[in-house]
């Protein structure tokens, strides 16, 4: 957490002026109005409970009962005094959704003749038991052990949200089962954030820094595409699934990448700015939005922050844009590839270390990073720890949308690899045999000073590399990979967890080294340059798109798995399981516990595609191919009685070709049943997904093509679906 950064963040309410809009009020106005940040904490908690909760947040303590109930005394007035009736726990279960359930404030009393009163104690604040059976835990938990408990996060600050019946306090919490494994995503993201303090802290003492906290920093970028809710309800396949599971291309695509930076329809941008100034209260720090490569397709990014608020308030974000579109008369979607053949969405994660006092970033080159050991050092482990771990960085952004996304269109394969660009390629090549001593041969950072009338202006030390699934950008590293509807915790926690590792490694063979009486620099040096040869192929600079990519990081050894089922198994690794468990991140269970959901998620896309395309396909494609056939026999019939032959046999061409393609398509919908009855009846997770995968995923896309084809040549008057055109084109 930043002091800096938040200091001002949750200033008492202020108002927002007389009409209550963006445009009018400065951003500064308005931002964390919503929240129980550090300035409302000094003005609501005594000094001692105000104290207690920077060094929670600072990791040093846990805050005691007495101090807690402190704290919710001061929450409960912060909340009532800017309107909150309702308090809640706001939690990330494994859903990949957020949950919370609303308590008031208000306890009537038992004496008709007294007055209830607004309470919140500290138990409630930090412990509450919502039924744990309900939510999924992977195995954890059998339905009739529905014990489970939400664990106030004092590292998350406490917002208000609006909702349409009033004003809900939320308070972040971690969901336990009453056995203590994490039922969420949070629990083991604090562990992996503790882990890589832990770890790197270490490293930095060896470096002659001790006493630092390190936190990971996340700053993410949203990818979304919006489209017209009424039309939207006319494709039960995007409202159900998230996902176009049929269309055609219209004429005119993305192909002239007008769309990109373009200028944002009016019914849009009063859609963002509406959903920007709720999530700005809320504390959000959002900063920047444009459009997208594909039509109808937008970003936004906040400021980065600390991991655990960063993930807090994507999450909560992704509700608000929900919402808020809804009551624009829009459709968010935030599948990875709702619309084949157009780009899809990510959700970039630029990732990054820092020190948790002062927020210096570990992953700043400064001007000389030949000779930045700290850089270089935290550089070259990050670097190791994709290397050695690529197998589970694949498996955490594992996703029936993924899938349909990674590897096509602008969107990187699914073979990891780390861009460093040309210049930092350099400065390891020259680390690697020389150490800090001399100077690599670096292109100097070219001045532009060729176009009139523009200022003179330096050029980035990276380029940047669109095709690399984890590129490093300048100082910090942008995991371009991860899914745009994926809560990114899980990820990041696979990630942090592998970066500690790699660390503690790090540090033990430094510590080794300098009781031979090694000096630590030059301990740390050799070890990095050992390191770094170890596990140098991962780092690749060109582009990843291209098909002798998949060929070289074959003969480099680089693992290239495809589809969900393959990737997931992977966490099963004996490997990965000890090493999750050394860093007290996951228990074995746990571990299995989530490969789990991400099969059983996978599968329960899989199933309701399987159905939405037989439903789809015998409900709104083949009526209309059999009513265009029905014109067309009628034509042919008109055209022979006239003895007009030539028409009349083209007429019948046509005819045999629709035929055809509804044929196709009745054929392979048998198929699609049958792997479906198949699916039915194994009972292993891992066994369905398999079935799902080889079958009925190369099934539908049959389907699909055929009907994509029929859409083509059946007559616009008779095609139900609304088409790629008017989804995508249509701008209003
Ligand atoms: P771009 O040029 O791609 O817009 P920016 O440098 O503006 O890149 O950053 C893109 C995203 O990266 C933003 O969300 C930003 O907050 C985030 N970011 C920048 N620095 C860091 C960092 N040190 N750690 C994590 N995220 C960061
Ligand atoms: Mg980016």
């Amino acid at each position: 957490m930043f002091e800096s950064r938040i200091a001002d963040l949750g200033s008492p309410a202020r108002t927002t002026g007389p009409n209550g809009t963006l445009r009018e009020n400065p951003v500064s106005d308005i931002f964390g109005t919503r929240v129980f940040g550090l300035a409302a904490m000094k003005e609501y908690l005594t000094d001692r409970a105000y104290k207690a909760v920077v060094e929670a947040i600072r990791f040093s303590q846990n805050i005691s009962f007495e101090v807690s109930e402190n704290v919710a005394k001061g929450m409960k007035k912060w909340a009532m005094d800017n309107g909150a009736t309702h308090f809640t726990h706001w939690f990330q279960p494994l859903t990949g959704l957020s949950a919370e359930k609303h308590d008031a404030f208000y306890k009537p009393s038992f004496n008709l003749e007294l007055q209830g009163i607004e309470s919140l104690s500290g138990q409630q604040l930090i412990q509450q038991e919502p039924d744990a059976s309900s939510f999924p835990s992977g195995g954890l938990r059998s339905t009739d052990e529905a014990r489970g408990y939400t664990v106030w996060d004092p590292s998350s600050f406490a917002f208000i949200q609006e909702i349409t019946t009033g004003r809900v306090l939320c308070i972040p919490s971690v969901f336990i089962s009453y056995t203590g494994e994490s039922l969420d995503y949070k629990a083991p993201l604090l562990k992996s954030i503790g882990a890589i303090n832990q770890a790197v802290g270490k490293t930095l003492e060896l470096l002659g820094d001790p006493g630092r906290s390190v936190v990971p920093t996340l700053g993410w970028e949203q990818e979304y595409f919006v489209i017209d809710q009424s039309l939207a309800r006319k494709r039960p396949d995007i409202l159900l699934s998230g996902r176009a599971l049929f269309g055609r291309m219209s004429a005119k695509g993305q192909e002239k990448n007008e769309f990109y930076f373009g200028s944002i329809p009016e019914r849009v941008q009063q859609f963002m700015n509406d959903f920007e100034k709720r999530s700005l209260e809320m504390g959000i720090p959002l900063s920047s939005r444009h459009n997208e490569v594909a039509p109808h397709q937008y970003e936004c990014a906040p400021m980065f922050e600390e991991v655990n608020s960063a993930i807090d308030h994507n999450v909560l974000l992704m509700n608000v844009m929900r919402d808020t579109a809804r009551q624009h008369g829009l459709e968010v979607l935030f599948h990875e590839k709702p619309f084949r053949g157009v780009n899809g969405s990510g959700k970039h994660s630029n990732w990054s270390l820092a020190t948790a006092r002062d927020g210096e970033n570990l992953l700043d080159p400064g001007k000389e990073p030949h000779k930045n050991l700290r850089f270089l050092t935290v550089f070259i482990n990050v670097i190791c720890a994709v290397n050695k771990h690529a197998h589970l960085l694949r498996a955490g952004i594992a996703s029936s949308g993924n899938d349909h996304r990674l590897g096509q269109h602008e969107a990187p394969p699914a073979i990891i690899s780390v861009f460093t660009g040309q210049q930092l390629g350099k400065v390891l090549d020259h680390f690697k045999t020389k150490g800090l001593k001399g100077t690599p041969d670096l292109p100097t950072p070219e001045l532009e000073k060729d176009i009139p009338r523009i200022p003179t202006f330096l050029l980035d030390n990276t380029d940047r590399n669109r095709t690399s699934p984890f590129p490093f950008t300048g100082n910090k590293f942008e995991f371009r990979a991860v899914g745009a509807s994926h809560n990114p915790s899980f990820v990041l926690t696979v990630l942090q967890t592998c970066v500690a590792e790699q660390f503690t490694q790090f540090n033990a063979k430094v510590e080794a080294l300098i009781e031979k009486k090694t000096k630590p620099e030059e301990a740390v040096v050799k070890v990095l340059q050992e390191e770094l040869k170890a596990n140098e192929r991962i780092i690749f600079n060109g582009d990843g798109y291209s098909h002798e990519w998949e060929e070289e990081a074959a003969r480099r050894g680089l693992p290239n798995i495809k589809g969900t089922p393959n990737a997931a198994e992977q966490l099963l690794d004996p490997a990965a399981i000890e090493m999750f468990v050394r860093h007290k991140i996951f228990t074995p269970d746990e571990v299995k516990a989530r490969v789990t959901i991400i099969l059983e998620n996978y599968i329960a896309d899989m199933a309701c595609e399987n159905k939405l395309v037989e439903e789809l396909a015998y409900s709104h494609i083949l009526p209309a191919a059999t009513d265009h056939q029905l014109k067309l026999v009628e034509l042919y019939e008109g055209y022979a009685e006239m003895g007009l032959d030539k028409p009349a046999k083209r007429v019948k061409e046509e005819a045999e070709r629709v035929a055809k393609l509804a044929e196709r398509i009745y054929s392979q919908l048998e198929k699609l049943a049958k792997v479906r009855e198949k699916a039915d009846k194994l009972t292993e997770v891992a066994d369905i997904a398999r079935v799902y995968y080889d079958q009925s995923l190369p099934t539908t896309l049959e389907i699909r093509e055929a009907a994509d084809e029929l859409e083509l040549v059946v007559d616009d008057q008779l095609w139900r679906l609304p088409k790629y055109r008017e989804l995508l084109l249509v701008r209003s």
